[in-house]
């Protein structure tokens, strides 16, 4: 089986950032599982689905249309044949994002899509429970975090960079909600694998810790 990497971490703490550079260093795919819910999470807002409705998003998580298509090196996403890719990103869709991922059939009904990626040469997979549920068996696990304000602070640069409308304390408050509701979850909460190394962004900075990763990587 293709050997896979796991790069788990609240958001903001630049995981996405490391999981494409680490990926390109390998020569690896790459699993953004953050886009997998929030993918689902535009899906139900345009089918007039709640986000507490387990049933009907269990159905629509399994039937999901969505394709992760390669644009010159960028990730494209394509939701039933709509270029979906800057539209999942806002706060809104994120918070979301997040309601549907507290849902136990929801996870279990995009576990094997998930698993779908690992191919060879190898899988970088960038989430939340990638080391603890989905690819328990990663030959390394990261857990990647940074202080709450620095996150908060790069997400509104990159909003800012993206042309979104953005406010520094909404996206703090933003990010303490999300935190709290990701690590709070009763499935598949937020959390460190027991063999996973922890590295801090918050000081180390991001390119500090993508040689780290690297180095750890080619051991
Ligand atoms: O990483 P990103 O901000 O795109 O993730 C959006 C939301 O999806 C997160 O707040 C989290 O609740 C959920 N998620 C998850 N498990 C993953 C990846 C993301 O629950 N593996």
């Amino acid at each position: 089986t293709p050997p896979v990497i796991t790069i788990d971490g609240p958001s903001g703490s630049g995981k996405g950032t490391i999981a494409h550079r680490l990926a390109l260093a390998l020569g690896f795919h790459v699993l953004d599982s953050g886009a997998l819910y929030r993918l689902l999470a535009l899906a139900a807002q345009q089918h007039g689905i709640q986000t507490h409705n387990e049933a009907a998003l269990e159905v629509l998580a399994a039937h999901l249309d969505v394709q992760f298509q390669n644009n010159h090196g960028e990730a494209m996403l394509i939701l039933e044949g709509e270029d979906v890719t800057e539209s999942i990103r806002t706060e809104e869709i994120g918070a979301a994002a997040s309601k549907v991922a507290a849902l136990a059939r929801v996870r279990t009904a995009l576990l094997q899509r998930q698993h779908a990626f690992r191919e060879m040469p190898g899988l970088v997979a960038d989430g939340r429970d990638m080391g603890t549920v989905v690819f328990p068996d990663a030959c390394l696990k990261i857990f990647l975090t940074a202080s709450a304000d620095a996150r908060a602070e790069r997400r509104y640069k990159q909003l800012l960079e993206k042309g979104f409308d953005a406010s520094l304390a909404a996206i703090l408050d933003d990010i303490r909600a999300r935190d709290l509701r990701d690590s709070q979850r009763a499935v598949a909460p937020l959390k460190p694998a027991t063999d996973a190394i922890v590295l801090d962004s918050t000081a180390l900075g991001i390119e500090a810790v993508l040689q780290t990763v690297i180095a750890a990587a080619k051991q």
